[in-house]
């Protein structure tokens, strides 16, 4: 299995990362992306997955929250990270309008840097959505070049899937696709042809372990979910997922 998307470097596990990452090993877990949110959490993500580089990978980028910090420094030193061979993604960058991230002309301004930088190194994008798929599809249709790219923690349903695989995107399901009330996410998940499965530790632990830190080994209860909602065994999805997972993030995913 791998978790496409946590942040490892959350202040959450600064006492016992090492530990975290040795039982996700021990539960099957063979991958975690660790991503950034602002410059200083990339620096981190390439640090740490430098230290366990036999299960990380990371991506650098600037989270919509962090908006306003996304420079021409800023953009400088991502770019610098991203030569180091661990890192497999621009992100987590993307676009919220949920009312707590800065304000949209930052956070469009940003977005679009950042896509431009993927696109110019040949990296795929980590990208966030909260309540604003229309703003990050005017994002994604202006670049010059095409960017591909996770659509993290995917939220819409199965009619929304064939827009953002046009364009190039790969949906994500973390734990929210296990709450009782998200039919219609399982429903995406049932019908998504390519697919990648994720965490967000320590954020959105999946049932029965709601309102805890979450974290990479906690994938295989999103795993034996959307296993049976696909009517596929645990082994197959993981596959299935491997395999997309090497489409979309080369070969440093290896
Ligand atoms: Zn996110
Ligand atoms: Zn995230």
């Amino acid at each position: 299995m791998i978790d496409a998307h946590a942040h490892l470097t959350d202040a959450r596990f600064r006492e016992d990362v090492a530990a975290v990452i040795e039982r996700a090993a021990a539960a099957g877990v063979e991958r975690v992306l660790t991503c950034g949110e602002d410059v200083e959490s990339s620096e981190r993500a390439v640090g740490l997955a430098r230290a366990h580089p036999q299960i990380l990978r990371a991506a650098v980028g600037i989270h919509p929250h962090r908006a306003a910090s996304c420079d021409a420094p800023a953009l400088a030193r991502l770019r610098e990270l991203a030569q180091d061979p661990l890192v497999v993604a621009i992100g987590e960058i993307g676009v919220d309008l949920s009312g707590r991230s800065a304000p949209l002309p930052e956070q469009r301004a940003a977005l679009r840097a950042q896509l431009a930088l993927a696109a110019e190194i040949g990296l795929p994008a980590v990208i966030h959505l909260r309540d604003a798929p229309e703003e990050l599809r005017a994002a994604l249709d202006a670049g010059r070049r095409r960017v591909r790219g996770q659509l993290h923690c995917y939220s819409e349903g199965p009619g929304e899937l064939a827009g953002w695989a046009d364009r190039g995107l790969v949906p994500s399901f973390a734990g929210t696709v296990t709450f009782a009330r998200n039919a219609r996410l399982r429903e995406a998940a049932l019908r998504a042809e390519a697919l990648l499965v994720e965490t967000d530790a320590p954020y959105l632990a999946p049932e029965p372990h709601r309102g805890e830190r979450n974290e990479p080994l906690r994938v295989r209860d999103t795993y034996e979910l959307i296993a049976s909602v696909r009517g596929v065994t645990v082994e197959r999805l993981a596959e299935d997922t491997r395999a997309a997972a090497r489409e979309l993030f080369g070969a440093r995913w290896e």
